[in-house]
């Protein structure tokens, strides 16, 4: 089935033409890790999720290449080291450890590949030495700048006049740079701040750069899909679409890309830490909220639209989780079934998750339940262990050490085989018999 994705380069829905559909790569920006996640920053984790695991249904599951970096090196993460006196290091590894436990607590994979700004400082040298070379950034001052002007398609992604796009971005205004949109590479780091060693001295990366040279590392020259939150498009992406195609002699950097809207807090507010209006999806998770029911919060609106996130949407998104589970304990064979092909289609259509949504809807109210549980499993859904089948399985163990007390093995021995070809093993220790699945 094509997938059809909305292209924010060409403001339409493109069909997804992968150059090697052996190979389908996708560049998901990942976090800044200087504070732990909040439910907004979950929401592009969780949607990209879903189209990956669309194009490992629709492409086959060793034929999609994920990367998702981490941005290692921030002003943001000095500050907070200075502020809390906890060194650097420390602080991204455990913030990269909560952002994957948090993450990982609501369905989401870890991706193929998640490289580190800090451990990719040689690719992106050798890019900025690329674009100085060929005329499209210079030196100033110790810092390297993009040269905005030298780049004829600057505006193409974010469709803004230079000059709205300049008082957007509040663009500093520093004496180094030969035009007031040129945006920094690299810049000189003082003994107190972390740095590298540089054609230019030793100082650190600017933040999209970063983004360009990882790509090209990881998955190569252009990619199928690149995304990220619509707060990304004006200047982050606009600014490493500039930098890839100068770099690659006008190589475009993505076919598609793809931003999801905003998870809102109280009306039309972003949920961002400088507003101050965020929920950790750890207090989430703390406060007894399943990670599957935020999933499905998370996932009840169009991957586009804003997601304003209340107590009603969580409380509904329960109700419907609990449902489902109610509904997938009375068939479990189920289980092992594909997605139903009317959720494979509303996914393929611009992830249209709130069709896929009423989909589902339609397979538990036709009893379909395998039909359900194969579209939850794509969707990434991870039901838990049915407790009428645990239930099961314990009457059987039960049967099975009655036999025994009988001395009846032949059927004490077919009802552990009988177990193990459903993949339960059995231990008996002192306290009586055990089970696992294997
Ligand atoms: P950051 O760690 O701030 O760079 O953000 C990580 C990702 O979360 C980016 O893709 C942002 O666009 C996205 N993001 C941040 N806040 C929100 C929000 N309230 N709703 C949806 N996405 C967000
Ligand atoms: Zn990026």
């Amino acid at each position: 089935m094509p997938i059809r994705l909305y292209n924010t380069l060409t403001r339409q829905k493109d069909v997804l033409v992968p150059a090697d559909p052996a190979r389908v790569t996708m560049y998901v920006c990942g976090p800044t890790v200087y504070s732990r996640a909040h439910i907004g920053n979950a929401r592009p984790a969780v949607v990209f999720d879903v189209l990956r695991r669309l194009l490992r249904h629709e492409y086959g599951a060793d034929h999609v290449l994920y990367a998702r970096n981490i941005t290692d090196i921030d002003d943001r993460i000095i500050a907070e080291s200075a502020s809390t006196g906890v060194p650097i290091g420390e602080i991204t590894s455990r913030t990269e450890d909560w952002y994957l436990a948090d993450m990982g607590a609501l369905g989401v994979e870890p991706p193929d590949i998640a490289p580190h700004a800090t451990t990719s400082i040689p690719a992106m040298i050798a890019m900025m030495q690329t674009l100085v070379a060929k005329g499209h950034a210079y030196v100033a001052e110790g810092h390297v700048l993009f040269d905005v002007p030298s780049f004829a398609g600057y505006g193409a992604l974010s469709r803004r006049p230079l000059d709205e796009m300049i008082a957007g971005a509040r663009v500093e205004i520093a004496p180094y740079k030969q035009s007031p949109a040129d945006f920094v590479l690299w810049k000189p780091s003082s003994d107190d701040q972390p740095g590298w060693d540089s054609p230019w001295g030793r100082g650190r990366p600017g933040w999209h750069i970063e983004c360009s040279a990882m790509i090209s590392e990881a998955l190569g020259t252009t990619i199928d899909i690149h995304g990220g939150g619509q707060d990304l498009i004006f200047p982050h992406h606009e600014n490493e679409l500039a930098q890839s195609a100068c770099a690659h002699d006008g190589a475009p950097l993505a076919r598609i890309w793809m931003h999801n809207g905003f998870l809102n807090m109280g009306g039309s507010d972003k949920m961002s830490k400088s507003l101050g209006n965020v929920m950790g999806v750890d207090d989430l998770l703390a406060q007894g909220w399943h990670g599957e029911v935020l999933r499905l919060a998370l996932l009840s609106a169009h991957y586009r639209q804003p997601l304003e996130w209340t107590e009603a949407l969580l409380a509904r998104s329960r109700a419907t989780w609990e449902r489902w589970q109610r509904r997938l304990d009375t068939d479990v064979a189920g289980r092992e079934a594909d997605a139903h092909p009317s959720v494979v289609a509303a996914l393929a259509d611009d992830l249209n998750t709130p069709a896929a949504m009423a989909a589902l809807a339609a397979l538990d109210r036709d009893g379909d339940f395998a039909g359900l549980a194969g579209s939850l499993a794509l969707l990434g859904f991870r039901m838990p262990r049915s407790q009428a089948v645990d239930a099961g399985i314990d009457a059987q163990v039960a049967a099975r050490t009655a036999a025994r007390a009988a001395r009846n093995f032949a059927e004490s021995d077919r009802i552990r085989d009988e177990l193990a070809a459903a993949g339960i093993v059995l231990e008996d220790g002192p306290g009586g018999t055990t089970w696992r699945r294997t």
